[in-house]
């Protein structure tokens, strides 16, 4: 049972589980009585019931409908959650994938039955190496961390490949807490490199790390800071000049996309979170997917399977032999994420060059509009502008006896999903925010003028009521106060 804790005020919330629901005789779906042929289990058949609950369709359509309702999704409201790019996902993309011809394929079919499905799937990668401006994108890496773990692991073939193995990666200390575990994961050394005033990588402290040693660096373009990193060339420039590759976390890819193409500044390989940036679904819903570019270098090393076409039309090319070529194998089984493929194909291909320009424009004016109205009340970390999401610090809190974890569990109180924080670790107390393109002036209102009532009450002293938050919703306050205290991702290389 899914009870309110004592003193909660909001709405009745009590949910009991699936099985408390249990009516006996109740039935939900009416099937066909199965003939008897124990025989042909081998012994095997279920001699009992096997327990599960008994209910009619309403009472299980109103059980998850109710759970649901406890729940804040982006279809509900605003969820600036930085680094994540929580957008609108259009309903275009879930129309399509659920076309019969595309939602019912099995993998297993035979090539000459998914000629559509290959086509759409170099259709997509197509789209993302124009995007990109690199010439190769590996399709099948589940997420961005797997994305970056089949990057990194391809720059360490393209090293080995010219005798050359090299044992460290340079990650600034902003990265994403993936990167610096991703490098790791692939058997490296991980140095990280600190960033300057501006809240960029210290470009001179860049350059001092790299040696032969280095395979590669990890850059995040704009960084987890909102900001972009103005230096992008020369950092390329210095580290192929050591024989390293650089590698770009894509993450934030919505701030650029249209406008700039990551080949152009010197990127060798880069995943893409097609769930991100490409408007699918995820966040405790659908499955990610994190295709990787990689430069004409890098290409001859993406993980099988490749999809070709020649004379035959489109084929899988699922072993070495059958691309020439060194590839890695299999980082995923099957193809990748085919249904994330055609939501992000469906975005791509409903906006055009001309409307992903326009969602880079429109996401880093949303971040600049925040800011603008934002700081002077809370405390932006560096000065402005930003790119597709505004960092502010918790400076303005100082001496109220709130933390970055109250305030956040007073905007839940109040309806919205907090921001990110406690990250990125560069600055004290963190709280990213990322309204994303999606969001009309009139919800950015709102939020602003929520997050400067917020501010303005943790100012007045009112300490108490926001340690108390949240108090409306099924679940209060769990004891967080020490991971608050303790930052728990801090890596020390
Ligand atoms: C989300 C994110 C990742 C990891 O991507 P997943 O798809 O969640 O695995 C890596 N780096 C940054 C900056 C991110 O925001």
């Amino acid at each position: 049972m899914i009870r309110p804790e004592e003193g909660n005020r909001g709405l009745r919330l009590e949910e009991p589980l699936i099985f408390e629901l249990d009516t006996p005789g109740a039935v939900g779906v009416d099937l066909p009585d199965i003939p008897d042929a124990p025989d042909r289990l081998g012994g095997l058949a279920r001699n009992g019931p096997i327990g599960l609950p008994r209910l009619s369709e309403p009472r299980v359509v109103r059980h998850y409908t109710r759970l649901s309702r406890m729940n804040y999704a982006i279809d509900s409201g605003i969820y600036p959650l930085g680094s994540c790019t929580m957008k609108h996902n259009p309903r275009l993309g879930e129309r399509l994938a659920r076309l019969p011809g595309l939602g019912d394929l099995h993998p297993l079919q035979p090539d000459s039955t998914a000629q559509g499905a290959l086509d759409l799937i170099d259709a997509c990668a197509d789209w993302l190496r124009a995007l990109t401006g690199m010439p190769a994108v590996a399709m099948s890496p589940a997420a961005g961390a797997h994305g970056e773990l089949t990057g990194l692991m391809c720059i360490r073939a393209a090293l080995e490949a010219r005798g050359d193995a090299r044992a460290k990666v340079l990650v600034p200390e902003s990265a994403h807490g993936t990167n610096p575990a991703s490098a790791r994961a692939c058997g490296y050394a991980v140095e990280s490199v600190p960033a300057d005033s501006s809240g960029r990588v210290d470009l001179a402290a860049l350059t001092d790390r790299l040696d032969p040693t280095v395979a590669g660096v990890m850059i995040t373009n704009p960084n987890t800071c909102g900001l972009f990193e103005r230096d992008i060339l020369e950092m390329a420039q210095a580290v192929h000049a050591e024989g390293g590759f650089v590698y770009c976390d894509g993450a934030n890819f919505n701030a650029l996309v249209g406008r700039v193409r990551p080949g152009d500044l010197g990127i060798d390989c880069m995943h893409l979170n097609l769930h991100k940036t490409f408007a699918t679904p995820h966040g405790g819903g659908g499955p990610g997917s994190g295709p990787v570019a990689l430069s004409a270098d890098l290409a001859p090393f993406a993980p099988l399977p490749w999809v070709l076409r020649d004379g035959g039309g489109w084929r899988l090319a699922e072993h070495a032999s059958a691309v020439g070529g060194s590839p890695l194998g299999r980082v995923k089984g099957f193809h990748g994420q085919f249904g994330v493929f055609v939501r992000a194909l469906a975005y791509m291909a409903s906006l055009g060059g001309d409307g992903l320009r326009k969602v880079a424009e429109d996401a880093v004016l949303s971040a600049n509009y925040l800011l603008a109205r934002l700081d002077g009340t809370m405390t932006a970390s560096f000065p402005g502008p930003c790119m597709h999401e505004c960092l502010f610090d918790d400076r303005f809190l100082r001496g109220t006896g709130v933390t970055t974890l109250d305030f956040a569990k007073a905007m839940i109180d109040a309806g919205v999903h907090p921001m990110t924080m406690y990250f990125p670790l560069v600055v004290h107390g963190a709280l990213l925010v990322e309204p994303t393109e999606s969001e009309s002036k009139e919800t950015l209102d709102r939020f602003a003028g929520l997050m400067l009532r917020l501010a303005e009450r943790a100012r007045a002293g009112d300490a108490a009521w926001f340690r108390e938050a949240p108090v409306h919703t099924p679940r209060r306050r769990l004891d967080e106060t020490r991971a608050a205290r303790q930052p728990v991702l801090r890596w020390t290389p």
